[in-house]
């Protein structure tokens, strides 16, 4: 819960029906979230997530899986990627990437990420990427990167830094950690 308080200038508490249900909001730059070296998670996904690209979004289908396939290489794994014209009220299961609205303050930031998730398994429900028009090199990683439940990394040069200035392609800390299948054999030598 340290880490809540630390954060509280940046979630929005959404409590419309579901107990521990919040929204973080990262809005960039911002230096309330970093994270100590390399970065730190804090929400996973229980199933395979959903892109849903709506009408206005400022990329295509194909920008979205080239920004997919960084974070598949590191052993995440994703549903269908598909345009919509996002009238639905059910995003669940989804990452949604729309086009920043009005309120988007484009001195301060490149890109911004809501996730709703629950606070108390950590679990996702669903979130939704906002971006400008001409997105930058790396942001849509980076915005994938939060919606998959990172936090930021102050480790320079690294996709989840909060600076686009000082962050870069560096993975450090991000890889899905793979089963060690070395342990179940040695067990089996023993008599
Ligand atoms: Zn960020």
């Amino acid at each position: 819960m340290l880490f809540l308080f630390f954060l509280t200038g940046n979630i929005l508490f959404g409590f419309d029906g579901f107990e521990n249900k919040s929204t973080i909001r990262y809005i960039h730059p911002s230096y309330f979230e970093i994270k100590e070296e390399p970065v730190e998670k804090f929400a996973t996904w229980k199933s395979k997530p959903d892109v849903k690209i709506c009408n206005y979004a400022p990329v295509t289908v194909d920008q979205v899986k080239r920004a997919l396939s960084w974070w598949e290489k590191l052993g995440y794994k994703f549903g269908y990627v598909y345009r919509s014209n996002c009238v639905e009220n059910a995003h669940y299961g989804n990452i949604v990437i729309s086009l920043a609205g009005q309120d988007f303050d484009f001195n301060r930031s490149y890109g911004t990420t809501n996730l709703h998730y629950d606070t108390s398994t950590g679990v996702v429900h669903w979130a939704q990427i906002f971006l400008p028009e001409n997105v930058r090199e790396r942001v849509l990683e980076h915005e994938i990167g939060h919606a998959l439940g990172w936090h930021h990394s102050a480790r320079t040069g690294h996709i989840l830094h909060p600076s686009w200035q000082r962050g870069g392609w560096d993975s450090t800390g991000l890889r899905v950690p793979t089963l060690n299948l070395t342990r179940s054999k040695s067990a089996l030598k023993s008599p």
